[in-house]
């Protein structure tokens, strides 16, 4: 059974791409927390960041960097932005497919509800 994010990145659901390289995916989010609010995802789908082994390494580091990159694409250098990856039931977990959530363009309250 494909993810969700999976069926996005088969071009089999539609999504407004952010970038796209031979790693991952970044699509803006269907149901945004903040006026930038990004979704960063690995074409290789590890379900959560607690089933990542340390062949994913080189991905996990990737997703950062782009994360990072993306918030300066996107204008959130000067103000700040946040990055997050929920885990599971208490972490807010919907999607069975990691992805990294660059959020920005207002201030974010902390700690986060
Ligand atoms: P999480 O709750 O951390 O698993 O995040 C899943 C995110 O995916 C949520 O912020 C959703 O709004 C977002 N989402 C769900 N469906 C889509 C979609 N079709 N396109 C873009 N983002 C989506």
């Amino acid at each position: 059974m494909k993810t969700l994010f999976q069926k996005i990145i088969d071009r089999e659901i539609p999504a407004k791409i952010a970038h796209e390289d031979e790693k991952c995916i970044a699509i803006h989010d269907i149901n945004p927390q903040a006026p930038v609010h990004v979704l960063v995802i690995p074409k290789n789908p590890i379900a959560r960041i607690a089933m990542a082994s340390v062949d994913d390494q080189a991905v996990l580091g990737h997703l950062l960097l782009t994360a990072g990159a993306l918030a300066k694409k996107l204008g959130l250098e000067q103000s700040g932005f946040r990055v997050v990856i929920n885990n599971g039931r208490d972490g807010g977990e919907t999607v069975p497919h990691l992805h990294v959530h660059v959020l920005g363009g207002r201030p974010l309250a902390w700690p986060p509800g």
